[in-house]
């Protein structure tokens, strides 16, 4: 069963405000079974919202909307509604006495521009909103193949949208005929398109369950959604995918949840007894000292740390390869004076421009123990954040294969 959101209001297609209702009502309407396939931002326009309603209408079973509600003459999606499929608007005596109702408890008069609000499409119902002066709507348009489609018109300010959809809204929503299960599998190592190429036809569109992938900071995730009838059948569905996904991909999966890189090393370290030094110049300028101080758990698993300023203790940073034996020799020296197991370590960055023009930032990260001593080139051109944080991701996850 399909469903789509419609955001409306001037203010979010000119870039002052960002559309989080969208966002919100899609996590809900997918924790229910619906498949959402759309999200569509207007201005506060009546024709492209009346085309976009019925548009709408024809391709979706629910469309949720909000915005557009309130008092002023920009608001008029209940306009566009009766508009859109032909219902004249009439005003509701029970929304008037709400309404009304709600400035007598602020202590005022009730102005006659709020009556408008009181207005809903014929053959609709007008929906209490508890938190503020905007009805919502909820108007079922029957189509000429006999299929119908529920529209549901909600205030744009979240505050309202919200406990109107949880109370008010989500009940009708309750029986979409379909169950969902979404699995999240965390991977670090490798592209985009590597991971799709090592998933085959997993990734095919179209497919139940269906796999997605996105990127965000290095990781790739891969998203796994299975649909079915019952809780159970979608639950095994999606295992059976995750059991093929473990399969291709092996040590490059690090959770299957939310947890980071550095969660699941501390993780690994705690049941060891085991901790890490951090040693970090410009490379990771801080952050695996920064990750590791979210919390006291984390912070156990770290012996000590130190974020090296300048490259007055390395010899040679002319050519970086140097950097390897300077870090070899700093890292036997940290295991020979200390307790710890393991050191982390990052080279200071020196941006290159190449004959292309290209600039390449160049530096490395370190993994020592007593037994082994492993290296790896972190160099990349673009973003400073994500060059760092493929760069601290890349140390911890040496360290992870190495713990496992
Ligand atoms: P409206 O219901 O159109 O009068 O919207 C009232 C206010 O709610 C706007 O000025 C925005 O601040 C906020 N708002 C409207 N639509 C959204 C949306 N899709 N996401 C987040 N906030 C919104
Ligand atoms: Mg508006």
């Amino acid at each position: 069963m399909y469903a789509e959101i419609i955001a409306i209001g001037s203010e979010l297609t000119c870039g002052s405000k960002l559309d989080t209702n969208s966002q919100w009502l899609s996590r809900e309407l997918e924790s229910l079974g619906w498949t959402v396939t759309r999200h569509t931002t207007l201005s506060d326009g009546m024709e492209a919202i009346a085309e976009e309603f019925r548009a709408a209408s024809k391709r979706a079973q629910v469309v949720l909307v909000t915005g557009g509600l309130g008092p002023t003459l920009d608001d008029i999606t209940r306009e566009a509604l009766g508009f859109a499929f032909d219902r004249p608007l009439i005003r509701d005596p029970e929304s008037i006495r709400q309404i009304e109702a709600l400035f007598v408890a602020r202590g005022r008069v009730m102005p006659e521009r709020n009556h408008r609000q009181a207005d809903r499409p014929e053959g609709s119902e007008s929906i209490p909103n508890s938190c503020g002066t905007a009805p919502g709507v909820l108007m079922k348009v029957g189509l000429p193949d006999g299929k119908a489609c529920l529209f549901a018109a909600m205030p744009g300010v979240p505050a309202e949208m919200r406990p109107m959809y949880e109370k008010q809204i989500r009940p009708h929503l309750m029986t979409s005929g379909m169950v969902l299960c979404r699995k999240v599998i965390r991977t670090f190592g490798y592209g985009e398109s590597d991971a799709e190429r090592m998933l085959g036809d997993l990734t095919a569109r179209g497919q139940n369950p269906e796999v997605g992938i996105t990127a965000s900071e290095a990781v790739i995730s891969l998203w796994v959604t299975a649909r079915s009838k019952s809780q159970e059948e979608a639950e095994q569905m999606c295992s059976n995918t995750m059991g093929l996904i473990r399969e291709r991909l092996g040590d490059a999966i690090y959770a299957e949840d939310d947890s980071e890189l550095h969660h699941v090393v501390a993780v690994l370290l705690d049941a060891k007894n085991q901790q890490m030094a951090l040693l970090e110049s410009s490379t990771t300028g801080g952050l695996l000292s920064l990750w590791m101080t979210e919390n006291e758990s984390l912070s156990a698993t770290v012996d000590h740390a130190a974020v090296i300023m300048g490259d007055q203790w390395l010899s040679d940073l002319a050519g970086l390869e140097h950097w390897v034996e300077d870090a070899r020799r700093l890292c036997n020296g940290a295991l020979d004076a200390n307790q710890m197991n393991y050191v982390l370590m990052s080279s200071p960055f020196k941006d290159e421009v190449t004959e292309s023009g290209v600039t390449i930032r160049r530096g490395w990260i370190a993994v020592a123990s007593r037994e082994s001593f492993e290296t790896a080139d972190v160099s990349m051109s673009g973003n400073l954040a994500i060059f760092r944080q493929r760069a601290a991701r890349t140390a911890l996850n040496r360290l992870r294969l190495l713990l496992k």
